[in-house]
């Protein structure tokens, strides 16, 4: 891939990695008042096809455990429902807004539905709107789910489901770039630190050019652990596969269909005009090499597809319309399902 030589040979922030970590700083620098130094942007590939931002389901929630995480969220909801506003009443940019579905949180045990249960005090505490639901609400709200083996129901009708992420990195892109924040494509390869080994003052790209920074952010998502490595840190990061398939149903459910996290840790949601979009892991879910996307089709026949039609009866009778892999940066002390 051809790279792109920076204008200068000194920045104020070097931020690596383009997508939509390293493009929501830099366009928050750029909106600083307080901040007037020269941020530079390295993203090895500018298509962006292998991130992680490419491949997301860009779907937002406020069901987590601790309060700072729904406050995040609860300003992303405002972030995003007011874009024009944040971007200055930029006029050309979209109005956008959240597809309210929830994220239906299912619970097939007791040590899991206390977990529901803290979680959705904290949430409360913080301003979220998390209702719990006994099978019995969940059948009359969502009458083609099976709770036969479900004991506490989990949703949040209010700022959480699908948005458009694609709009927002697009316009923090954008506006960051016309307020003179440098993009190039390019690889941050090395860090040199000062004498003292307190900060790190260049980095190296793969062109071959040194360039001094006083400050570095690491934005690259699953390398983030090698990005690291070339500080002398060590970051808690995993690139882990996740699939996705689209699929058509041939009786289309009556009503939206929540993002629901199943017990098995399958999720599937409202994707429109009668599809759904569905996701999972493998049951092992061991960290891969960054580039291996290779798709595994029996994920869908032997685990998959038997979840949802028992999960969903409905979705007994239904037609795979796409597929894909991803490869997403995993905490993994951190509990996927909050
Ligand atoms: C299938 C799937 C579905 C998902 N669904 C959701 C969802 O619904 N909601 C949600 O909140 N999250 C979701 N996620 C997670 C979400 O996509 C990621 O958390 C998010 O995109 C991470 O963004 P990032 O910018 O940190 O990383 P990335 O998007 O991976 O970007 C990192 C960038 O850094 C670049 N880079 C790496 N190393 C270097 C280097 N040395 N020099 C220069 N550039 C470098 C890479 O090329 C890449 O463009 C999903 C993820 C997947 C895979």
């Amino acid at each position: 891939m051809a790279t792109q030589t920076p204008n200068h040979s000194s920045y104020d922030v070097v931020i690596v990695g383009g997508a939509i970590m390293g493009a929501s700083v830099a366009w928050f620098l750029s909106d600083d008042p307080d901040f007037d130094g020269k941020v530079l942007v390295v993203e090895r590939d500018t298509s962006y096809e292998f991130s992680s931002t490419m491949h997301t389901n860009s779907c937002m929630r406020q069901q987590f455990s601790t309060e700072l995480n729904v406050r995040i969220s609860q300003f992303a909801a405002d972030f995003v429902k007011n874009l024009p506003r944040y971007m200055g009443n930029d006029d050309r940019v979209p109005d956008l807004s959240i597809q309210n579905f929830g994220y239906m949180y299912l619970a097939d045990n007791d040590d899991f539905a206390d977990v529901l249960r803290e979680s959705q005090a904290t949430q409360i505490a913080a301003g979220a709107a998390t209702q719990l639901m006994s099978p019995e609400q969940i059948k009359a709200a969502y009458p083609f789910y099976n709770v036969d083996d479900i004991v506490l129901g989990s949703i949040n009708l209010v700022d959480e489901g699908f948005w458009d992420a694609t709009a927002v990195f697009d316009w923090w892109r954008r506006s960051a770039r016309e307020r003179g924040v440098e993009y190039v494509q390019n690889e941050v390869v090395a860090m040199t630190k000062n004498a003292a080994g307190t900060r790190v003052e260049n980095v190296k790209l793969k062109s071959g050019e040194v360039i001094a920074c006083a400050h570095v952010l690491n934005a690259s998502g699953p390398r983030a652990i090698e990005t690291a490595k070339m500080a002398g840190v060590a970051v808690p990061v995993e690139p882990r596969k996740r699939f996705s398939w689209i699929f058509s149903a041939e009786k289309p459910l009556d009503r939206d269909l929540p993002l629901t996290i199943d017990p098995s840790g399958i999720h599937v949601r409202e994707n429109g005009g009668g599809t759904y979009q569905c996701g999972g892991h493998s049951e092992i879910d061991p960290a891969v090499d960054y580039d291996d996307f290779q798709m595994d089709h029996s994920i869908w026949e032997n685990h998959v597809w038997p979840v949802l039609a028992t999960r969903i009866p409905q979705f007994e009778a239904i037609k795979v319309q796409s597929e894909g892999v991803g490869i997403t940066p995993i905490t993994p002390s951190i509990t996927t399902r909050f």
